[in-house]
């Protein structure tokens, strides 16, 4: 398969843009087709599924080779971030979803005596899947494999940013999908738009706060539902108690896995005061083992991507010059190289407040720490913003975790580590509120494209209610008073 630039991108794509006609005839082939998707069995669904996880090990060197076009992503960094992650949910998925998909009986009150009720999984229908560019592959792949598990067509806008993975994606999804079951229509923003006019069922939107308003508002128009997987400023909180190794170790993998192009990276550090200089001589070491001991060395590594295109180059860039000339300190890195739109790990110190770089999503390899004294002046930072999608603390002490824990609200946490709770296959993973709206993984994921239709089934010919209906007199009055009373 040809490898296409990654910065002619807009170009190619929007001579490729799928027409309005094309999105509408795909849309409506996959809407006649919608009843024998929900009606297929847990047997049918299961052979997709593993026949896209064969495809996918078949890919994997098609998928690196797509990821290093885009952004040079080191191919261990794609084994690990794109197509780990991919089949460990595949597998999770089969592992449970036949379980996912029984009707699920719920208890009934004695108000509700002779019968009984359960929930219902039930396909949600034309699905919308639009996907960024900053793990192009799995982002893509989960909610596909959620939406199919329970018995949906699905749409797949993926980013116009990562051209070649785009590709791959179309190329390995045909091989297990016909068209009406899941399609890729490639395309900018333009191609959202046309296809956001669509009255789908579900529209599940990973990608930015900014664009989820216009998603959200779209989606409000037909009455979708809406998944909104989002973005924002992660902090990161590393107490007076926290071992400075182990903290430096796992931020600093956290923060430029990928060059710091992660939704839940950390964004910032929140330091006590006490322990600032150590945790910046343990994240420069830290940095050094990782990556290599000088910016040349790092760039020929091949431990590093590059960041995606020039334009979020330059954006990273001006949000250093912007806190430099407000007086942070550059205490790591703070060097770029344009022409390969590589920047180099970046620590700064002494960051002002209200610089830009700490209240836009920095999604770039550069930490900015600020030192606090007590742990509400860190929480009064932190609340003061957003809620984030992840909130990390390194610390030892109980106390101090449920401290933060009890006055911060965040879509997820992880204690004495970073990232990893996205791995967690039992727990939902989104955000809350500007970090995002609805969950996904898992079951979760599986809910998310299902419809909990809620069943109560009478199994005689009384009903509870017949003692209240009218006309109303003294014995409906005794009923209702003694059902308040005691039931
Ligand atoms: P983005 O919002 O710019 O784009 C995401 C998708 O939306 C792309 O497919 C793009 O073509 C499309 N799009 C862009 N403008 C649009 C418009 N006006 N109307 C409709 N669709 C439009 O995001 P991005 O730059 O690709 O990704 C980075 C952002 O995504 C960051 O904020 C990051 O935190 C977030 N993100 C969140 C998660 C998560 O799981 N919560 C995961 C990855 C990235």
């Amino acid at each position: 398969m040809e490898l296409i630039s990654n910065e002619n991108s807009t170009v190619l794509e929007q001579s490729e843009n799928s027409s309005s006609s094309q999105i509408i005839k795909i849309f409506k082939e996959q809407e006649s087709n919608l009843q024998s998707i929900k009606n297929s069995t847990a047997r049918d669904r299961r052979k997709k599924l593993k026949l896209l996880k064969s495809k996918i090990f078949e890919y994997r060197e098609a998928i690196q080779n797509a990821l290093f076009a885009d952004f040079k992503k080191p191919a261990i960094e794609t084994d690990v971030s794109e197509i780990y992650p991919s089949i460990a949910e595949l597998k999770h998925t089969l592992n449970h979803f036949e379980d996912w998909m029984l009707d699920e009986e719920v208890d009934t009150p004695i108000t509700l005596l002779g019968s009984s009720a359960y929930i219902r999984y039930e396909a949600k229908g034309n699905c919308l899947l639009i996907t960024p560019w900053n793990y192009p592959f799995y982002l893509a792949i989960s909610p596909i494999i959620y939406a199919v598990a329970a018995g949906n067509a699905v749409i797949l806008k993926p980013s116009e940013f990562t051209p070649n993975t785009a590709k791959i994606l179309k190329k390995l999804l045909a091989e297990v999908f016909s068209e009406k079951e899941v399609a890729v229509i490639e395309g900018d923003h333009h191609v959202s738009t046309e296809l956001l006019k669509l009255p789908f069922h579900h529209i599940h939107f990973t990608g930015s706060p900014k664009v989820g308003k216009i998603v959200m508002e779209a989606a409000s128009k037909n009455l979708s539902t809406c998944t909104l997987e989002l973005g924002g400023k992660s902090p990161t909180i590393v107490d007076e108690t926290a071992n400075m190794k182990e903290a430096a170790n796992k931020i600093v993998w956290g923060k430029f896995l990928n060059e710091g192009q992660t939704c839940i990276a950390p964004d910032y550090i929140l330091v006590h005061e006490s322990k600032m200089a150590a945790l910046v001589a343990a994240m420069k070491v830290e940095i050094e083992n990782k990556y290599g001991s000088n910016m040349s060395s790092r760039m020929q590594g091949g431990n590093l991507c590059r960041m995606v295109n020039s334009r979020h180059f330059s954006r990273v860039q001006d949000l250093v010059e912007d806190a430099k000339s407000q007086g942070a300190i550059v205490e790591y890195g703070g060097d770029f190289n344009e022409a390969d739109n590589y920047i180099d790990p970046t620590i700064l110190s002494s960051v002002p407040k209200h610089s830009n770089i700490l209240q836009e999503e920095i999604f770039g390899p550069v930490m900015p720490m600020i030192s606090y004294k007590s742990i509400d002046e860190a929480l009064q930072i932190i609340n003061g913003k957003e809620r984030p999608l992840a909130l990390y603390i390194f610390s030892k002490k109980e106390k101090n975790i449920e401290y933060i824990m009890q006055n911060t609200s965040a879509g997820g946490t992880c204690i004495n580590d970073t990232l990893l709770h996205i791995t967690q296959p039992n727990l939902p993973f989104g955000g809350i509120n500007n970090s995002g709206i609805g969950k996904s993984h898992g079951k979760w994921g599986f809910i998310d494209f299902s419809n909990e239709r809620s069943v109560h089934r009478q199994h005689f010919r009384f009903s509870m209610s017949m003692l209240l209906q009218p006309p109303y007199n003294k014995f409906s009055k005794f009923v209702i008073d003694m059902t308040m009373k005691y039931f």
